[in-house]
């Protein structure tokens, strides 16, 4: 299993295209993808599937059962609304050849555009991605409280007296965190513009080599070529990389990137092999 480090976060996780992708931050307690479930994950609260290729989400009848046995609260999932029928189904099926009763889960259909409340100071907008069947991506961002501008001014003992008379000082502000883009060819960076300021976002590049450009347009999925185009837009401090094709190997792929990129946008990237 990988590990990286990412300021405060730490990602763990791998991440293969066709074969999985599992990565947790449990900082945030969430997933993102569940291709396959470690047993490690069980105890992780929160996940966010980005859409129903096998693996991205068959983690899940191993997650869900598990917790079950346990006797730990059901997880929430997250998971785009148009499977999310048929999802149930298949974890109906499943949990009554395992155990002949149903498992308990919560399982709640998104759509882009949509804001996630998770935990007590963190929510997820969910984004368009574009993809074979219907894929989303999210962008979680941390609520904080911050002093209303009309109060700057104040010293700290004169704020406080104003609290203490139920004056409102704060207001909330929320600043992006990570974001994840599971299999796509596009990146919302129009229509979402905290997405390039996120300190961390993680993308596929499924394809790194000219050759497979065709692949990539019939696939749906991201390239090297289109991050070099979108690289100076991104203020994020780390760009992961995710969801190489197996065509590549570990090398091919490390020597393909740094040609690709300068020293300083070498720095931001991490790969996830
Ligand atoms: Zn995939
Ligand atoms: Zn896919």
């Amino acid at each position: 299993m990988v590990r990286l480090k990412c300021d405060d976060l730490t990602i763990e996780g791998n991440s293969v295209s066709g074969v999985s992708t599992y990565l947790r931050i449990g900082e945030l307690d969430l997933i993102f993808d569940l291709g396959r479930c470690p047993i490690s994950f069980i105890g992780t609260n929160h996940v966010f599937i980005s859409h129903f290729h096998l693996d991205h989400y068959f983690g899940l009848p191993i997650y869900i059962s598990q917790r079950w046995m346990a006797k730990i609260a059901p997880g929430q999932i997250f998971a785009p609304a148009d499977g999310v029928e048929q999802l149930s189904q298949i974890l109906n099926q499943i949990s009554k050849l395992e155990c002949s009763s149903i498992w308990d889960y919560e399982l709640t259909p998104v759509q882009p555009g949509d804001r996630i409340e998770f935990r007590n100071n963190l929510v997820a907008y969910v984004l368009p991605l574009s993809h074979r069947v219907t894929s989303v991506g999210y962008l979680v961002c941390e609520v904080r409280q911050k002093l209303k501008p009309e109060f700057h001014h104040l010293e700290g003992s004169e704020i406080a007296e104003l609290r203490r008379l139920g004056v409102k000082v704060t207001q909330p502000i929320e600043l992006p965190k990570v974001a994840y883009l599971g299999d796509t060819n596009t990146v919302p960076l129009d229509a979402y513009p905290l997405l390039s300021k996120s300190p961390t976002l993680i993308c596929e590049c499924t394809f790194i080599q000219p050759e497979d450009q065709q692949r990539a347009e019939e696939t749906m999925h991201f390239c090297l070529d289109q991050l070099v185009e979108i690289i100076p837009a991104l203020q994020c401090r780390h760009i992961v990389l995710t969801h190489f094709s197996r065509r590549y190997d570990e090398a091919t792929i490390r020597k393909t990137i740094a040609s690709h990129f300068t020293p300083a946008d070498q720095d931001r990237l991490k790969l996830i092999i």
